[in-house]
């Protein structure tokens, strides 16, 4: 019975690593996919930092622009000034000139303020682009590991289902249908090691009687709380622990 029992344990170890890895794999996608749209989040937030940009670029040549014709009208009202005949155009055109003048000066300072917006929305977004390209290669590198695990897990596994089937190979087949349906009910533990009287799986003390009888390692022995097989520990199976 020993012998059996000890398979069993081995087996379990490697389904348990096989059920550990399969699920880790199983997350592998699910990262990478948000490892890009958290990169794509930020590439969105540096497009719009470029769109805010250009706007204001625009916003500058329309009030440039702007101000060059007002500033030309000004030149030709000037000009017209030495043409007036009478004192009341003639007041009257200098107050347009003064107020077209005043209006100019206006739109001299919104430029400016728009010129500094601009050199500060260009510092933001050179930095933004700095740390974007850093995500980047952040993201490139975490993925190529992903990847790497992946693969590895792959291998690792095809080497673990070829372990499991000789192991199960040399148990009974009695003994694996027990251990398979168990191992389905009780996530993946169906044998429960015991240590100094107490199963590990759900802390119970066996009766001492139990406890000779499964020292005796005659005979299939289950746990009367959990229902699980019982492997008694004695220390000689310690590379196999699951
Ligand atoms: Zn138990």
């Amino acid at each position: 019975m020993r012998d059996q029992l000890e398979k069993l344990v081995v087996l379990q170890t490697i389904d348990q690593r096989v059920l550990e890895m399969e699920r880790e794999k199983s997350q592998i996608p699910q990262s990478i996919a948000s490892l890009e749209e958290e990169l794509q989040r930020e590439e969105e937030k540096l497009r719009l930092s470029k769109e805010g940009l250009e706007k204001l670029q625009k916003d500058r040549r329309k009030k440039e622009k702007d101000l060059e014709e007002e500033v030309d009208k000004v030149k030709k009202t000037e000009a017209r000034v030495l043409e007036i005949k009478t004192n009341k155009e003639y007041q009257a055109v200098l107050k347009e000139i003064d107020n077209a003048k005043k209006l100019n000066r206006q739109r001299e300072e919104e430029i400016l303020e728009i010129l500094e917006k601009l050199e500060e929305s260009q510092k933001r977004i050179a930095q933004e682009e700095r740390a974007l390209e850093e995500k980047r290669q952040a993201m490139e590198r975490r993925v190529t590991d992903l990847r790497q695990k992946e693969s590895s897990f792959e291998k690792e596994m095809a080497g673990s289902v070829q372990q499991k089937e000789q192991k199960e190979k040399e148990i009974t087949p009695e003994l694996l249908s027990r251990y398979r349906m168990l191992a389905e009910k009780r996530q993946g533990i169906a044998v429960a090691r015991v240590v100094q009287g107490v199963c590990q799986a759900c802390n119970m003390n066996l009766r001492p009687q139990l406890y000779i009888e499964l020292q005796k390692q005659e005979s299939l022995i289950l746990c009367p709380n959990c229902n699980r097989i019982l492997f008694w520990d004695n220390g000689a199976l310690k590379a196999e622990k699951p």
